[in-house]
């Protein structure tokens, strides 16, 4: 994915390039941009930094709540050209204010760097990362702040890598410009065992496997993405998440997993409530059919996820169930209903009003006692489960979007994950 095409200048300093990242709410304002200059200015002493900014706090929903009022359903290589420009505002102002501190600073889009994406829209994935421009700005420049969350396709069209994507463009930078470290700012002090804005006795956790941080990511747990954490995993990038306002604090380092408590049997608790579920019912039960929903789906680059076949072997049909994101309910529905009469089946059905509720942790591993309790606890709490998925390292039931915190905040008491 991430190729040098240059030999770097940094090997020939005497220090090392870090890559700090800094989430939306840390650049929401332009006091807040001041203080992630300070926190900068602080952190040259060390070596030279490529920064990675998100759009000012809530930009991203501003922008796209401005398009959905032009039209319902945006041309989304308008809607990326669009979105791309939060980011844009902010890489400016914070060069702006480092220039008026005495810093050699020097902002990038990503067309500027050359962050090439694939040829999609919303969610694209990098596929190439040019290292040149940087390189060169390093000679002359210290600090050089990059647009996270935007790519380029080879024609020259503006892409988005996904929302919470910025992770993603910092991690890529730290892997394809060999830094040092990786450090995530962000308005918590690190990776906690649930959300802590949500469940308070959550635990700060100082270490954490790649592994573990991956599954919580992807099962909802919004403090990185996913997408960030498979690179740092496949490049080896030291990473950390940290808090932007409290600087000193070390955070959660997370690497790969020889320092971790993998003794530990479950490490985290995640909800995702940008869920929702499908079904298509009385598809008939022949070898093949699978293969065409699921090729349907993938034509349309939509993800599936939990996935469940209901038999009535009498009838020889099934009920084939899964789980999407929100975002991709409308067009799933669409595809579902063309496949619907190609297939012969009957209803689809749609149901918006669910949440993942995932307990994650390596030591799960064959550990039947795990899936017992996390049902017994919802059972005792009268919290319906319309969907049970489980792999190694995670185990998750599907319940209403209003039950989802509740659920969670009993799972994390029941398995003591605010103790040590
Ligand atoms: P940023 O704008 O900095 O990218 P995000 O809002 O994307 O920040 O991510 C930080 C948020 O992630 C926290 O405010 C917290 O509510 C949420 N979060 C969810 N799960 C966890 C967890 N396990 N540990 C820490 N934070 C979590
Ligand atoms: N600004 C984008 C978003 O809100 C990307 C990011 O913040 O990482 O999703
Ligand atoms: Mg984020």
């Amino acid at each position: 994915m991430v190729s040098t095409s240059s030999t770097s200048p940094i090997g020939t300093r005497t220090k090392q390039l870090s890559v700090l990242k800094f989430g939306g709410t840390s650049v929401k304002s332009v006091p807040r941009i001041q203080h992630v200059a300070e926190i900068a200015q602080k952190r040259l002493k060390d070596g030279p930094l490529i920064i990675v900014v998100s759009a000012m706090g809530d930009t991203t929903d501003y922008l796209l709540k401005l398009a959905k009022q032009c039209a319902s359903n945006p041309d989304k290589r308008e809607l990326d050209s669009l979105l791309s420009t939060g980011e844009q505002i902010s890489i400016t102002l914070l060069s702006i204010v480092l220039q008026s501190m005495g810093v050699r600073a020097k902002s990038f889009t990503a067309s500027q760097v050359g962050i090439f994406t694939e040829s999609v829209f919303s969610k694209a994935r990098i596929v190439d990362l040019k290292t040149d421009a940087l390189q060169k700005s390093l000679l002359n420049t210290d600090v050089l702040i990059v647009a996270g969350f935007q790519g380029i396709t080879p024609e020259g069209d503006i892409t988005t890598l996904g929302r919470g994507g910025s992770d993603t463009t910092a991690v890529a930078l730290a892997a394809a410009m060999d830094a040092e470290v990786c450090d995530i700012f962000t308005d918590v002090d690190g990776i906690y065992t649930a959300d802590p804005n949500s469940i308070r006795n959550a635990r700060l956790l100082k270490e954490i496997s790649y592994e573990e941080v991956l599954e919580m990511a992807r099962l909802g747990a919004q403090v990185i993405h996913p997408r960030a954490v498979e690179l740092g995993r496949q490049y080896g990038v030291k990473l950390r998440v940290r808090n932007t306002f409290k600087p000193d604090h070390e955070g959660t380092i997370i690497h790969g997993g020889d320092k971790v408590e993998i003794y530990r049997t479950v490490s985290g608790v995640a909800v995702d409530k940008d869920q929702a579920r499908v079904a298509i019912m009385d598809v008939p039960d022949q070898p093949g059919v699978a293969g065409k929903i699921a090729r349907a789906m993938a034509d349309k680059n939509i993800v599936i996820d939990m996935i469940m076949q209901a038999v009535h072997p009498s009838l020889g049909l099934n009920n084939v169930t899964f789980t999407v994101h929100e975002t991709d309910l409308d067009e799933t529905k669409k595809v579902l209903q063309e496949l619907k009469v190609k297939l012969n089946a009957g209803e689809v059905l749609a149901d918006s009003d669910i949440a993942k509720v995932s307990l994650i942790g390596a030591g799960m591993v064959g550990q039947p006692g795990v899936a017992a309790k996390f049902f017994e606890v919802l059972g005792g709490a009268n919290i319906n489960i319309k969907m049970i998925g489980s792999s190694e390292m995670k185990l998750t039931c599907v319940v209403s979007k209003e039950q989802a915190s509740e659920a969670a905040r009993l799972i994390h008491d029941a398995f003591e994950l605010h103790k040590a």
